[in-house]
């Protein structure tokens, strides 16, 4: 993990060493890295990979958000792609409805509101599994590989998601 902007740091957070997905070290995403002493940090913190060393999540990167959303208290991680800028609400899937607790549930459907009227989206990931939220719902896409992207459809009384393979891009 980096440092975050005004000095913010993990302390005793570790949730995205459970949540994300780290195939080089053959780590399943939420499940907890073996290096991983949960509420204490990284056990090969001098050695840790580069992907870890320079990940912060969006609490680390937005001093807008207050310390309820640090992921060690929210239980999930807001994190954005550094390729799409798109934003997603990865959750514990041992706590997968801790996003829908006061304040976060209105705050994350408002941004998503937002972005799809951006043309983007907030996705809501549970392991490997995807869901589209929607300003008073979610569709689920199932699990995406790597370069699949969704396209938003809407046909007038609903949003339909379109998962675009990757190969076919
Ligand atoms: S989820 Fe954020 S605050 Fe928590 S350990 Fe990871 S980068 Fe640090
Ligand atoms: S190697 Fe360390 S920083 Fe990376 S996921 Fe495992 S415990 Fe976390």
């Amino acid at each position: 993990m980096a440092l975050g902007i005004g000095g913010r740091t993990c302390r005793t957070c570790t949730l995205c060493c459970k949540l994300f997905e780290l195939p080089h070290l053959q780590k399943p995403a939420g499940r907890w890295c073996q290096h991983a002493k949960p509420g204490v940090g990284c056990g090969i913190h001098a050695t840790r990979p580069g992907e870890c060393a320079t990940y912060a999540c969006m609490w680390m990167m937005a001093p807008n958000l207050g310390d309820e959303w640090k992921p060690e208290r929210a239980r999930f991680v807001l994190s954005r792609d550094q390729v799409s800028g798109a934003m997603s609400v990865v959750v514990d899937p041992a706590q997968a409805t801790a996003w829908r607790r006061a304040p976060y549930e209105a705050q994350i459907r408002q941004w998503a509101g937002a972005a799809i009227s951006a043309g983007g989206q907030v996705l809501l990931m549970t392991g490997r599994k995807v869901s589209v939220i929607l300003p008073n719902s979610e569709i689920e896409v199932g699990v995406l590989e790597a370069g699949d992207s969704i396209q938003l459809i809407h046909d007038g009384a609903r949003f339909h998601a379109q998962v675009i393979k990757a190969a076919a891009a």
